[in-house]
């Protein structure tokens, strides 16, 4: 397949010089192994998950491997002002997957490349594809070798690549650290189209700044992600709390207990104290038999309620009552208000692709393609409490028409090589707010709500980082990176020196780098 475009006109949009749109105004071409899609086949490039944005590009390639994408970016480089995004599933909020009549490289077609299991002095790594879905890595690792990666993200349809460019947090990274601390090696097209394999000892540079690199310095087209013996069982608990304190001091007693002695899974939720079906008492059950007693609440529960979700790893083989004594010794030592509690006992796999069935249910309710302006944050520990009395306790104290995490994290399970971005200490809280817009307040209302949110956080001094970043200006950009800022740019010039890996027509132009 022959890849065919472009002249050397450019267009102003945005106040950004385009390239010509014309993609007949062949100017060269190039031969790739995949195929490349113009015109309307290219819709799907232009929209996200967060539905939010819609950015055209100018194709849309499918590539076979990374010599299709080294070409590509290649080919870019000669075309003045050409960008180039990976897309990997598409499942961004603020179109950072997308270019402005760029260039848009499909990870997924490259799916099937690299997946090989390999024992390396008697640990054992996965390799596989940039392009490669989590469930897939999933079920494939756990049905073929009984082995899985350590550390997950809740949902799982999104790839290897796109959490890798970010970090790829859930309830395990407390333990093991993020995605980005599970991997020994990537392969990565460089914005010059360079082929590179790089690690903690080879390319350091370019390893970690990839890793959180917002697919800023290359396109991570293999990954090495360290495995370990899946459990066959998992026993998924939540338990409600009224008071903020004793959530987060559970909270951070569990996150912070030696290996074994702690359960394998934290997370948690805000909930509204009320009947509402969505943001209310309904959203917390795991065992819909046994559903939630309001009347068992506390006189001092306030608007907003608190839900510690745990989970707890076992084999088929153990006993079950050694396993009731492992989880009850560790619940004991919580405070959390006796009789509101919900469990159920369910397979390894079938926890890890829970959030999958929530999105069938949304599927067939009509609520999973309407527009999501998510927010994720992580804030500092020792503005948690503020927080809470602002925003959740006043701001979304009535809900949001979804889910809204809180969780603690360790910043010893993070390398500070990587070029995420977080607040300084050792705990910090991941906080999503995910509103569903079809179930709650209106886009509009929802964009302005998180504006809200982020400008008090900023006002207040909290210390405090966006997740998935999408910042619209170089002072937000320097803002966030802080004294890492010049680490990044320099890295952009050593890999990305045209700055052909600019995408997000609005999120991280080129001119915030310069
Ligand atoms: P895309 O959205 O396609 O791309 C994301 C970014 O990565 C873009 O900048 C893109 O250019 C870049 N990119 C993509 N592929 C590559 C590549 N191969 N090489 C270099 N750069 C690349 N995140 C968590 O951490 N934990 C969660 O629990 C979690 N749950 C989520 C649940 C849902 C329902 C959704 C929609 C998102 C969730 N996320 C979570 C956020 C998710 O990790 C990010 O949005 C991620 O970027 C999406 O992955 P994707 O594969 O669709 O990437």
């Amino acid at each position: 397949m022959r890849i065919a475009y472009l002249d050397r006109t450019v267009h102003e949009t945005d106040g950004e010089p385009k390239p010509n749109g014309d993609v007949s105004a062949i100017s060269k071409s190039i031969d790739l192994q995949g195929s490349v899609e113009t015109g309307d086949k290219t819709t799907i490039a232009s929209k996200d998950f967060g539905g939010l944005y819609s950015i055209k590009p100018l194709a849309l390639i499918k590539p076979a491997g990374s010599d299709d994408i080294s070409r590509a970016i290649k080919a870019a480089s000669r075309i003045p002002r050409m960008t180039v995004a990976a897309r990997g599933n598409g499942h961004s909020i603020n179109g950072q997957a997308m270019t402005n009549r760029g260039l848009v490289i499909d990870m997924r077609s490259t799916e099937e490349n690299h997946f090989r299991l390999l024992n390396i002095n008697g640990s054992f790594f996965i390799d596989v594809s940039g392009g490669a879905l989590w469930e897939n890595v999933l079920t494939r690792c756990v049905s073929r070798f009984g082995l899985a990666p350590r550390s997950w993200t809740d949902y799982l349809s999104l790839t290897v690549g796109g959490t890798l460019s970010n970090a790829g947090v859930s309830g395990q990274a407390f333990r093991y650290g993020p995605q980005i601390s599970n991997v020994a090696e990537l392969e990565i097209v460089t914005g010059k189209g360079d082929i590179t394999v790089c690690s903690e000892t080879r390319n350091p540079e370019l390893f970690f700044g990839s890793l959180g690199g917002l697919g800023q310095f290359g396109i991570i087209t293999r990954a090495r992600v360290k495995l370990q013996p899946a459990p066959d069982m998992v026993r998924w608990i939540r338990v409600v709390y009224t008071e903020f304190d004793e959530f987060t001091r559970d909270a951070e007693f569990l996150v912070s207990r030696d290996d074994g002695e702690s359960f394998d899974y934290v997370e948690g939720f805000v909930f509204c104290n009320n009947d509402d079906p969505v943001n209310g008492w309904p959203a917390v059950p795991l065992d819909p038999v046994h559903g939630f007693n309001p009347g068992i609440i506390p006189q001092t529960g306030a608007s907003v309620l608190y839900c510690l979700e745990v989970a707890f790893h076992y084999q088929k083989g153990d006993h079950p009552s050694t396993v009731d004594k492992a989880v009850a010794g560790l619940l004991k030592r919580l405070r959390f208000v006796e009789g509101l509690k919900s469990q159920v006992d369910l397979s390894y796999v079938e926890f890890l692709l829970r959030v999958k069935r929530a999105e069938e249910q949304a599927k067939a309710n009509g609520i999973w393609d309407a527009p999501h302006p998510w927010l994720n944050l992580f804030i500092s520990k020792s503005n948690i409490v503020d927080f809470d009395q602002t925003v959740f306790k006043k701001m979304v104290k009535d809900g949001i028409g979804g889910p809204m995490l809180i969780y603690p994290l360790m910043r010893s399970k993070w390398d500070n090589r990587t070029s995420v971005a977080l607040p300084d200490s050792e705990i910090f809280y991941l906080v999503a707010l995910l509103p569903f817009v079809s179930r709650g307040p209106s886009v509009e209302e929802s964009v302005a709500q998180n504006r809200e949110i982020v400008e008090w956080c900023i006002k207040e001094g909290l210390d405090f980082k966006l997740y998935l970043p999408h910042y619209q200006s170089k002072e937000g950009w320097k803002r966030h990176f802080g004294d890492q800022w010049t680490r990044f740019v320099e890295r952009k010039a050593s890999f990305d020196p045209m700055a052909i890996l600019a995408p997000g027509q609005n999120i991280f132009k080129r001119t915030h780098l310069s």
